[in-house]
């Protein structure tokens, strides 16, 4: 842990832009909280007493985007990464759990910091003068703990979601949640229910994914239980316990979870389904649950036809998360399947050497005939009863439609 902060040239330059036309400038946030912990941050966020307009006017020699010109920020553009640029400013009222109603612009530096959810988050740095850390954040760092800024029930009353920030974080960073901070999570889990399913859902990912996760879960099922859905606090408790055995894909970990759970699959797509996910991603979910949740194939092209059905992650994916919770069939399986997609053998219709206007150009067949003579060429490759050669597949055809 260290005082300086290691601040690329791109970044500073823009500080030094901004102090040049006469006004503060600091990185804040996460790309503080990472330097101080010696890690290169994903982004750089700074913030400045210049109203939006002055900011443009002082970065006028660079490409900027109002990303969010009514919450104050404007967006520098550089060939080296963007760089966001806010006013300090102070959120209004939290009505709905949500978002402020409104946010006020200050020009003191100290109260933007106080919005900020942890102490970890609330420093800033300015690249000449050293951090400035109000909250004792660095101090937090080197505890590694999550501590709310101010007091932890009127901070989560004011924002819901940080109730999951605060599990994220926890995770991410492998940080203790402290004891205050961690009563307040339990008694305020409540709020979650008011939050968009949309943000709750991204953090609930990237929480699954860090490396506290498993003592997360385990710690704090009883919140996460009724946000998720479909799941149980002992299942998540036994989820938890084998995560460390699943690859750090939201995907592998949601579906470790709800098959720790015993969730049919009726229960996985309906939880899935309120979390508002891509429809990738539901996919993926459901997919993994499924292979996670049946019985395991127990042959080569078993397994193909698996992998045709749901895809190589999802299968493979699922099959890890049988071994985590204790299958010793499972590493076989995986590796059976490892094979079969390290050859890349013809796993779906689409894989066949022989398509739909093949057969309807060779034997004048159409509709739903079509798509059966593929299925059934499929089994008989995916069983090694036919070779997958265009020859070997016509013949088989025009035997199938005698
Ligand atoms: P990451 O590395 O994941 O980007 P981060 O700390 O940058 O972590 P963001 O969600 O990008 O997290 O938020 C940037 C900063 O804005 C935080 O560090 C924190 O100071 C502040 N912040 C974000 N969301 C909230 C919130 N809901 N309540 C209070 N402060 C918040
Ligand atoms: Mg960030």
């Amino acid at each position: 842990m260290t005082e300086k902060v290691a601040v690329p040239d791109y970044v500073a330059g823009i500080c030094d832009a901004l102090r040049e036309n006469g006004f503060e400038s600091y990185l804040v946030g996460g790309c503080v909280r990472d330097g101080v912990m010696g890690k290169t941050p994903h982004d750089y966020d700074l913030a400045t007493n210049a109203s939006p307009e002055e900011v443009k006017r002082a970065l006028s020699s660079y490409r900027l985007v109002e990303t969010g010109i009514r919450h104050g920020t404007v967006t520098a553009v550089t060939d080296s990464g963007p760089v966001e640029i806010t006013t300090y400013r102070i959120d209004g009222e939290y009505k709905d759990n949500r978002h402020p109603e409104s946010v006020s612009f200050t020009g003191d530096l100290k109260l933007d910091l106080m919005r900020r959810d942890f102490t970890v988050n609330a420093m800033a740095y300015d690249p000449r003068g050293g951090l400035v850390d109000l909250f004792s954040g660095r101090e937090h760092i080197g505890k590694k703990l999550i501590v709310c800024v101010g007091d932890p029930d009127a901070r989560f009353d004011e924002d819901g979601l940080r109730v999951l920030r605060a599990l994220r974080f926890a995770s991410v960073l492998d940080f203790e949640i402290e004891e205050k901070t961690a009563a307040s999570v339990r008694r305020k889990a409540g709020l979650l229910a008011g939050i968009s399913r949309e943000r709750v859902f991204s953090e609930i990912k990237k929480m699954l994914c860090g490396p506290g996760a498993g003592r997360v879960v385990k710690g704090f099922a009883e919140v996460i239980a009724p946000t998720l859905g479909g799941v149980t606090e002992e299942g998540l408790v036994r989820g938890a316990e084998a995560i460390g055995m699943t690859e750090p894909s939201p995907a592998e970990r949601l579906a470790l979870l709800y098959a720790a759970s015993g969730a049919d699959e009726a229960d996985v797509t309906e939880s899935v389904r309120g979390l508002k996910p891509s429809r990738a991603e539901s996919r993926e979910i459901i997919s993994t649950v499924r292979v996670a949740s049946s019985r395991l194939p127990d042959s080569v092209p078993e397994t193909r036809r698996l992998l045709g059905r749901e895809g190589g992650k999802a299968t493979v994916a699922g099959m890890r998360i049988r071994a985590a919770l204790g299958d010793g069939n499972a590493p076989e399986a995986i590796r059976t399947a490892g094979e079969i997609i390290f050859r890349g053998d013809c796993v779906r219709v689409a894989d066949l050497k022989i398509n739909g206007g093949d057969l309807i150009r060779g034997f004048g067949i159409s509709g739903e005939r079509v798509g059966k003579v593929l299925d059934d060429l499929l089994y008989l490759v995916t069983s090694d009863a036919v070779k997958n050669e265009k020859n070997a597949l016509f013949a088989e055809a025009e035997k199938l439609l005698r």
